[in-house]
């Protein structure tokens, strides 16, 4: 991919920097861990954007791990589509495509090793009886009865619960901790437990399953990880993280960081919260382009790049914070204002006919693709006498500040003429149908000529307009931070984060176009173009607005 020069450093960068000049290593080796319970979002992407973008800025390397360690809510759909999105960002993991799953068997050996040490033992307490002996962050807890088993029983029990003999609950491994630490995750906590369910990627082999406080460090160590790049919540559990290594007595051990998470305001990043959107219809699917998800943000027309520059924007901080989603909107258009085309298109018609031009001409309007960049050329759009504007660019009655066209008034037709609308038609119920304008032939664009009006506005011929359907988007929720709100997070839900235009009208340019292409649609937003097309009809999706609010916010 291209390289990324501009990612600024940050403390993270800086613990690398200093591992590599104490020499204690030679080789970055960070890792992706996601569990395949649902698709990436974009706090997945900071996190994708911050380990595979060291692995590419320190020649390391960067895995990524399927954390495959809970059976039950793990399916096949989510890796592929978790392999998908992290490609379509620009990254590689080369061959290192690893599941926390191919380590089972050695996890397993990891776990006789700690019984052996006595630092694991076999718990056959009910979970509600493990829940009482936790104590509380005030109190100790309790020791729980068996507690003291000897090694060859505990060996026996863990043995009996790999190979099926008992139920789901009736034991679980504990590492043999401290039930006093003043951290309830040093707690002895369960380190395995039973469940006979079958595992996506091995099958009905286990009924035994590591939990991932468990999994996590020694797979680390397994893959030869330095950095173990996590969320802040994770801070709380590094003690137990070290405790593992250190009782296994590992050497060349991961160290775990925690940097904080990504929150986007209007929007829900959890898995669980997303995965009931969907299950609920509340939106089209995991790519709705209203969600948070990579491939929502795909479909609506985001750019890998504006997505890495987003990241690099926002940073890596040590303290949880909000970000404002109008950063990422603002990422995404600084990008396609560099290579989108800009078209004509217009959303809500209004008829106009030019009644002295000649109903039987057309001509061949030449028009800039993008005036941010010359070698992407010009090109010709019809004119005829009948054409469509935007319906808002017409005021009967304009209001003071109003330069677009209304009676008696004058507006230039971009890249083509200047016209003066003469007379407005209305049906029956008073709504007006079409207006009737007079264009001035000395006024061409490009021929010249000195005569300007303070309106410029987009058009399409009637004729060669292509009909195509525009669906505009807003905020999914009405606050900013909907997770944190009392109401459940459904009552929030923006009812109009969704407005669907039937009947726009596009230059015929346009109708070649494909999926996923983009384009600006002058005066009114990035658009591009959705996988629901077909030859019948386009459907374009509204990337995001042209007004900028970020840049505002900047200034202030
Ligand atoms: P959830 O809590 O919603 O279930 P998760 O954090 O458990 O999500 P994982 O699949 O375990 O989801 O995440 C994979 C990696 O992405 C982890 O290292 C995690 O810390 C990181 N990650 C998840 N959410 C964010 C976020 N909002 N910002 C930054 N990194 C994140
Ligand atoms: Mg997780």
């Amino acid at each position: 991919m291209e390289e990324n020069k501009s990612t600024p450093s940050n403390f993270i960068r800086e613990i690398i920097d200093e591992d590599l000049k104490s020499k204690k290593h030679s080789l970055i080796h960070t890792r992706f861990p996601p569990e395949p319970n649902g698709y990436l979002h974009i706090g997945h992407a900071k996190s994708i954007c911050l380990n595979f973008g060291i692995a590419r800025d320190y020649n390391g390397m960067c895995n990524l791990r399927f954390d495959d360690t809970n059976p039950v809510k793990e399916d096949i759909e989510y890796v592929e589509s978790i392999e998908e999105d992290v490609r379509w960002l620009g990254f590689d993991w080369d061959d290192r495509m690893f599941y926390a799953s191919d380590y089972f068997d050695r996890l397993y050996e990891f776990a006789v090793q700690l019984i052996k040490d006595d630092n694991a033992y076999v718990d056959s307490s009910t979970s509600q009886e493990l829940r009482e002996m936790k104590g509380t962050l005030t109190e100790a807890g309790a020791l729980s009865p068996y507690r003291n088993r000897s090694v060859e029983e505990n060996l026996e029990l863990f043995t009996g619960m790999k190979e099926g003999k008992y139920e789901d609950g009736a034991h679980v491994l504990r590492a043999k901790i401290d039930m006093a630490s003043t951290n309830m995750h040093m707690r002895d906590p369960v380190i395995y437990r039973i469940k006979k369910a079958t595992h996506h990627n091995t099958g009905d082999k286990w009924c035994i399953y590591p939990m991932y406080d468990y999994a996590h460090p020694l797979s680390d160590w397994i893959e030869g990880i330095t950095h173990s790049l996590c969320t802040l919540e994770f801070e709380i559990h590094r003690p137990l993280y070290d405790w593992f290594l250190d009782a296994l007595k590992l050497k060349n051990r991961p160290r775990q960081i925690e940097f904080a998470r990504l929150n986007l305001t209007y929007t829900v990043m959890s898995k669980r919260k997303l995965l009931e959107l969907v299950q609920e219809g509340l939106v089209s699917g995991w790519d709705d382009p209203r969600m948070p998800t990579i491939c929502g943000l795909r479909r609506r027309g985001y750019t890998p790049e504006s997505i890495r520059n987003f990241a690099d924007r926002v940073g890596v901080a040590k303290r949880d914070a909000m970000t404002d989603v109008a950063l990422l909107e603002h990422s995404v258009r600084e990008d396609l204002n560099k290579h989108a085309m800009r078209v004509m298109a217009v959303l809500r018609p209004l008829k106009v006919v030019i009644t002295n031009y000649p109903d039987d001409k057309t001509e061949e309007m030449e028009t800039t693709n993008n005036p941010e960049d010359e070698t992407m050329g010009t090109r010709k759009i019809p004119f005829s006498n009948v054409i469509y504007i935007e319906r808002e660019d017409f005021q009967e009655v304009p209001h003071k500040k109003f330069h677009r066209l209304s009676p008696g008034n004058e507006v230039r037709l971009k890249s083509a003429y200047i016209i003066k609308c003469t007379e407005v038609i209305k049906d029956d119920k008073g709504e007006i149908t079409e207006l009737h304008c007079t264009y001035d032939p000395e006024t061409k664009s490009g021929s010249g000529s000195m005569r300007s009006v303070k309106g410029t506005i987009h058009w399409v011929s009637a004729k060669h307009a292509v009909k195509a359907e525009v669906r505009l988007y807003d905020r999914l929720f009405v606050t900013e931070d909907p997770a944190s709100d009392d109401k459940d997070f459904r009552e929030l839900l923006n009812p109009h984060s969704l407005d669907i235009l039937k009947e726009c009208y596009i230059e015929p340019e346009l109708s070649k176009a494909k999926t996923g292409d983009k384009f600006q649609f002058i005066r009114t937003g990035y658009f591009c173009v959705d996988p629901l097309s077909n030859d019948e009809m386009l459907v374009f999706n509204r990337t995001v607005a042209l007004k900028d609010s970020w840049t505002k916010i900047d200034k202030k």
